[in-house]
């Protein structure tokens, strides 16, 4: 018995994404192992933040690193330090930021609920553009002397109102405002590790817990060494706004080995595999009565990745019908819905070979006969 046996806890078989509410993604053997390995010694908790990320910043090709306790803490801590630089009397305050340069601006069309990490350091977001128009000249007009960063969501909320991040990073290192990218799902591609600060963002941060399958709650923070060295003391183990987003040591070391992996996968051969079980799952669930099934790409998040909508034309479950059938059947299985009110996305990126037929075992049960 395993401890989800133990505890009555039914195994999901994950086609949806990597959610946290689905437990992240699935740790490889490297990982727990560097893990594990961690987890038997006291060290110096600052010494272990400093070197890890010495080492991560060599691995991505960045000017520095930083592990923090997921994406969205990542997020906060840059934030903070923006606001706060080296100032510990500010630090101190947070989130109160009376005073101090307090002002984080984001399109109105990247607004989300990831958000609230940037607000809980206690500046006032600046929106600008519409949800689905920005210009330039809205962006030069929010700058001001308050301004302490600029945060940037990369997904399925970018690309709608806004204008190119490139654009975005020059008009602002012109007026000397740092740049946030969050790019917490931007993995694959894995040059994305590179990309955006090569680019000029002053940082870039990706989540440990989604496609790098490294402890599902550690985050990784890429980019200059003024905002990390600003982020260490506004961080864990120091008594600071980022106290109670705590990163141990075994999530700095697992966060490490998962970089290494990721790094030397064929990211190719990976793209190969999904595109095979996607065509397979087409010529199959073509095959059903009231069932259209059609390759979809790039996946939810922008990765280029392919997922299979299943449409139910003409068939007798709803969607939603649909969704739950698969959810309390046995296997469990978690799949998304799509924007058609009338399907559903299959994502392989999330299952393992035994689990791509179980899935499709269970689709063409659900959906014959009708
Ligand atoms: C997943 C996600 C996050 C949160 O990442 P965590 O590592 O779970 O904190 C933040 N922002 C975006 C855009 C995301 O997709």
């Amino acid at each position: 018995m395993n401890i989800y046996e133990e505890l009555g806890i039914k195994r999901v078989i994950n086609a949806s994404a990597t959610l946290t509410r689905l437990g992240g993604s699935i740790m490889p053997p490297e990982v727990i192992a560097a893990m594990q390995d961690a987890a038997g010694w006291f060290i110096d908790l600052d010494d272990l933040q400093a070197k890890v990320g010495t080492r991560l910043a060599e691995l991505t090709h960045n000017e520095s690193a930083y592990v923090s306790s997921g994406a969205a803490a990542g997020v906060a801590l840059a934030v903070a330090a923006c606001v706060t630089g080296q100032d510990r009397d500010a630090m101190g305050r947070l989130p109160d930021t009376g005073g101090l340069r307090n002002e984080v601006i984001v399109f109105k069309s990247h607004r989300n609920g990831y958000d609230h990490a940037v607000r809980m350091v206690g500046v006032k977001l600046v929106e600008v553009g519409s949800a689905t128009h920005t210009e330039p000249a809205d962006l030069d007009a929010a700058i001001t002397d308050k301004t302490a960063a600029f945060v940037w969501f990369q997904g399925a909320m970018s690309g709608r109102g806004d204008f190119p991040l490139a654009q975005v990073i020059e008009r602002c290192s012109a007026r000397r405002v740092p740049v946030i990218v969050d790019a917490a799902a931007q993995l694959p591609p894995v040059e994305n590790l590179w990309r955006f600060t090569q680019m000029g963002a002053t940082c870039a941060i990706f989540s440990g817990g989604k496609d790098l399958r490294g402890p599902q709650s550690s985050g990784l923070v890429l980019g200059s060494k003024w905002l990390i060295e600003a982020m260490r003391p506004n961080g864990n183990p120091n008594a600071s706004l980022g106290r109670p987003m705590k990163v141990g040591k075994e999530e700095m070391a697992g966060l490490l080995a998962a970089v290494k992996r990721y790094l030397s996968l064929d990211h190719q051969a990976r793209c190969e595999r999904d595109e095979r079980v996607v065509a397979a799952w087409c010529r199959v669930l073509n095959g059903l009565h009231g069932v259209r099934a059609q390759r979809s790409f790039p996946n939810e998040a922008g990765q280029p990745l392919p997922r299979c909508e299943v449409v139910l034309d003409g068939a007798r479950l709803t969607q939603d019908e649909l969704v739950r059938a698969l959810r309390d059947g046995t296997p469990s299985i978690a799949v998304s819905a799509s924007s058609n009110p009338l399907g559903i996305f299959l994502n392989p990126m999330t299952l393992t070979d035994e689990e791509v037929p179980l899935v499709e075992a269970r689709l063409v049960e659900l959906l014959s006969h009708q």
